[in-house]
């Protein structure tokens, strides 16, 4: 794939969708229609999220059954933006068009009913999803894939505890993204960025530390006297902990200060104004602030949630989760298995996964697949090197859970200019997989 090629398509796809407006927008009527009847009485798989999880089990699941079950895949976002590769945006090596990719080339080529608008409601006893347009779909499997939610409940300081307007987290690639690239742009030399993280579990787990990382190359290179503030709830790095450490010490020295045991409490945004457990108040003149997480909205408002009330429970043999039946849940939203983080390695081999055992299900109910997926996960540390962490992961019968495979950690010794370029090579692989 020539991907200088695909991303000047992929800018212009995404130029020509912003000003039709509406991108593989179904219309009312269309989405009517499809709601009608199954086609030729297949059987039916409604995929509520289009992000890793649900554009992969879409693909393989009309791959698998040899387009034997017909797929709807719901999605309101108008293109996929991975949030994968987003940090690089703070150090101007990637920009927000160069991970804004169309779905329209895949779901065409696999003959896949797109439907862009939100899933509101599912209702497990009938088997049906509603949109919040109001129409409604019958399902023999639903698979849901929503991603992450943020919990603002505790932040007094924000008054919208729905959207958590003033906090700015950019944990999903996109708007917020570019606010905190502005945000860093408007700063004078001198000032301080500070970035929040919560207790894990939460969304790729190195990301922040990564993005500490890309920021401090902004200033390197336009506010050398600026300064990174990382306050961690955790009390230790969550992830590729000695590497980033050693990083931050070797080129980002005065820079980047790493506090641990950072409970943040409340937010001024106003006053850019952190308010911790224990330690002081600190006032930063950019607030990153990553809020707690749950399991996306439908599938906790859907009874999903059954695991602390915020992520899901699922047979990991199946991805069916523990809550309901006929209903799958993968990725971000999923309570992991061991070493298992939030990512999209590992949403895109549940992914996999199920489309696997559906397919099994649905068309010949006999269940042979045994899950086995891998998470390979590249952090970028500096312009030019990056480092990676890699398990794999299969199915134990007599745990009934995911097991790491003995002897398949990987942990890079040092960053390298190697592994750069293979985190580039890993997202440009899994955006060409998922998306053609
Ligand atoms: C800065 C950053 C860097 C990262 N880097 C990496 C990396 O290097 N490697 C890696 O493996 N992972 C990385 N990740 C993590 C990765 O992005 C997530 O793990 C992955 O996106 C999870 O996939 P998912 O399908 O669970 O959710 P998503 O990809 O978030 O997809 C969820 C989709 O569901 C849709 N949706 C939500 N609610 C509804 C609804 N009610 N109706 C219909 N649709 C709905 C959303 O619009 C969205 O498109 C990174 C994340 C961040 C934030």
């Amino acid at each position: 794939m020539n991907l200088s090629h695909n991303y000047r398509m992929h800018r212009r796809n995404f130029i020509q969708q912003l000003s039709a407006g509406l991108l593989l927008g179904t219309s009312s009527s269309q989405a009517l229609a499809a709601n009608l009847g199954k086609a030729n009485g297949l059987p039916r798989v409604i995929i509520v999220g289009a992000g890793f999880g649900g554009l992969t089990v879409a693909k393989y699941l009309r791959q698998f059954s040899q387009n034997k079950i017909e797929v709807l895949l719901i999605d309101p976002s108008p293109s996929f933006v991975s949030s994968p590769m987003s940090n690089l945006i703070f150090s101007d090596q990637f920009n927000l068009q160069q991970i804004t990719f169309s779905r329209h080339a895949m779901v065409k080529k696999y003959g896949i009913r797109y439907i862009q608008n939100s899933v509101s409601r599912i209702d497990p006893e009938q088997q049906n999803i509603f949109l919040s347009s109001g129409e409604r779909f019958n399902y023999d499997r639903l698979v849901v894939s929503p991603g992450i939610s943020y919990l603002f409940d505790d932040y007094s300081g924000i008054q919208d505890k729905k959207n958590g307007t003033g906090i700015v987290h950019a944990m999903q690639a996109g708007p917020q993204t570019l606010q905190l690239k502005k945000s860093l742009e408007a700063m004078t030399n001198g000032g301080v960025f500070a970035i929040t993280i919560p207790v894990a579990p939460y969304r790729c787990p190195p990301s922040p530390y990564e993005r500490a990382c890309q920021v401090g190359l902004y200033f390197k290179k336009h506010q050398p006297k600026s300064k990174i503030l990382i306050l961690d709830a955790n009390p230790d790095v969550t992830s590729k902990s000695l590497l980033f450490k050693k990083v931050w010490a070797n080129h980002f020295p005065q820079m980047i200060e790493y506090r641990n045991n950072h409970t943040l409490m409340d937010v001024d945004p106003q006053d850019g104004r952190l308010i911790f457990e224990v330690q002081d108040d600190i006032t930063a003149d950019v607030l990153n602030v990553i809020p707690p997480m749950r399991a996306g909205d439908i599938a906790h408002t859907s009874g999903l949630t059954n695991i602390n009330r915020r992520w899901c429970g699922i047979d990991f043999l199946t991805c069916e989760s523990t809550a309901i039946s006929k209903i799958h849940v993968l990725g971000d939203a999923t309570q992991g298995a061991d070493l298992m983080p939030k990512s999209a390695q590992i949403a895109y081999g549940q992914g996999k996964a199920c489309a696997h055992t559906l397919t099994e299900i649905l068309l010949s109910q006999t269940l042979k697949h045994q899950p086995h997926y891998d998470n390979l996960c590249y952090s970028f540390m500096t312009e030019s090197t990056a480092a990676h962490i890699k398990t794999d992961h299969r199915y134990d019968e007599s745990r009934k859970t995911m097991s790491v495979i003995q002897g398949s950690q990987e942990l890079s010794s040092a960053p390298t200019t190697e592994d750069f370029k293979q985190g580039v090579k890993w997202a440009k692989d899994i955006w060409q997989d998922i998306l053609t």
